[in-house]
């Protein structure tokens, strides 16, 4: 058989899925698996969003759409981003896709190839790296580190820019750490982006999971919008993870070539699940605050019960819904703690390696999940450490 393209090798994964497995894989044989590997809110999504999507499939909305996504729905995004940005928004600019993730893959192809670099967070969201490595690239981790609250250190980021720099991918609040990039910071980024004439990646997808108040955007900063592609969606705001629907606002030079990249592979998002994502942007906005009050109690829960066991740390994270806890004092690598935990505590969670190399020495667990399991999962989690030779 021939071998697969030399670029395949390339490609990362995310490993949230392959612990999934492992984790049913003993559910089948009857153990009882606390799942705080998956990062999705395990809400259901609003009812006013469901009915939209049931009636726009009644209307008939099941056909093919416009590849860029539908007028309406652009055009309620470009409110949106313009209300709360404080920036004016073209919706020829709104791109709409299947989930915010395939801006990471289209941004990538679309910009880089070889000979350039694209500075990342690490760690930070798997898929920024292989789409990086993917494209050709040279990827540059940026390390987020527990002493500067998970931000980046600005001095540091400056270090890595080189005259072959095209990108920065900036995820504010971040997954896994919760850190929260502040606006001084963010001022900075976009100096330096000007200066060295760089793109950003800007993924806001958590914009609305942050616990001290809005986090900034950088495209809300003079011209910035012109060199960003800001990258939101559905899945953690409205819990829609499974509808498969997000957007970006780009640069208006990369309108083209990204439409083309979804000519190309999905040729549309789907029609119905449009038409609910206007009711998700003009209905009802309460189920947020609700769902966001329900992550702080659990966060709470989370971080306090994380730092009753011997040999654990954990500092309180601003934003997303995962904590992200030192285990350096446990003595054994994050991976082999994770595979521990699941395999003699029965609770599922991620290395922080998962999310690159700076990851070592920390635990991502998702707190998306009720108060109860995770006290029972603090609880078996005590238990089991303390029998770790
Ligand atoms: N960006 C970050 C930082 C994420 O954590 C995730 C999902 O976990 C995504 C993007 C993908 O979101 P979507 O479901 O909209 O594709």
């Amino acid at each position: 058989m021939k071998q697969t393209a030399q670029r395949m090798s390339r490609l990362g994964t995310e490993t949230a899925f392959r612990v999934l497995s492992k984790a049913q894989a003993l559910e089948s044989k009857g153990i009882k698996v606390i799942h705080l590997e998956i990062g999705e809110p395990d809400f259901n999504t609003p009812e006013n969003i469901n009915k939209a999507a049931c009636k726009a499939i009644d209307n008939g909305f099941t056909h093919y759409s416009n590849s860029q996504g539908i007028l309406p729905l652009r055009n309620q995004i470009a409110k949106y981003i313009e209300k709360t940005r404080d920036v004016s928004v073209d919706p020829a600019r709104v791109i709409v896709t299947p989930g915010a993730k395939p801006f990471i893959f289209f941004t990538a192809l679309a910009l880089l190839e070889e000979g350039d670099e694209a500075i990342y967070p690490n760690p930070g969201f798997p898929i920024y790296e292989s789409m990086i490595n993917y494209s050709g690239a040279k990827a540059v981790p940026i390390p987020l580190r527990e002493e500067l609250d998970f931000r980046l250190d600005i001095e540091e980021l400056k270090s890595l820019i080189t005259p072959r720099t095209k990108l920065i991918i900036l995820n504010s609040p971040e997954n896994p750490t919760g850190g929260v990039l502040e606006e001084s910071d963010v001022r900075i980024i976009a100096d330096l982006a000007r200066e060295h004439d760089l793109y950003v990646l800007s993924d806001e997808v958590y914009e609305y999971i942050s616990y001290n108040g809005k986090p900034f955007s950088i495209a809300s900063l003079p011209g910035m919008l012109d060199r960003t592609i800001l990258m939101n969606g559905f899945s953690k705001t409205y819990a829609m993870t499974g509808w498969r629907v997000g957007y970006a606002v780009v640069p208006q030079h990369l309108v083209d070539p990204i439409v083309g990249l979804i000519v190309n592979s999905v040729s549309c998002t789907a029609t119905f699940i449009q038409q609910a994502c206007i009711e998700a942007l003009i209905g009802p906005q309460d189920s947020i605050i609700t769902m966001v009050t329900e992550f702080e109690k659990r966060r709470a829960v989370m971080v306090e019960g994380l730092n009753t066991i011997p040999g654990i740390s954990c500092c309180s994270p601003k934003g997303a819904f995962y904590a992200f806890p030192s285990v350096k004092s446990l003595g054994k690598s994050s991976d082999y703690i994770a595979d521990y935990l699941l395999n003699k505590a029965g609770v599922a969670c991620l290395s922080g390696t998962d999310f690159g190399k700076y990851g070592e020495g920390y635990l991502r667990l998702s707190y998306a999940n009720s108060q109860d399991n995770l006290r029972e999962a603090i609880r078996r989690m005590k238990k089991s450490l303390a029998e770790l030779t």
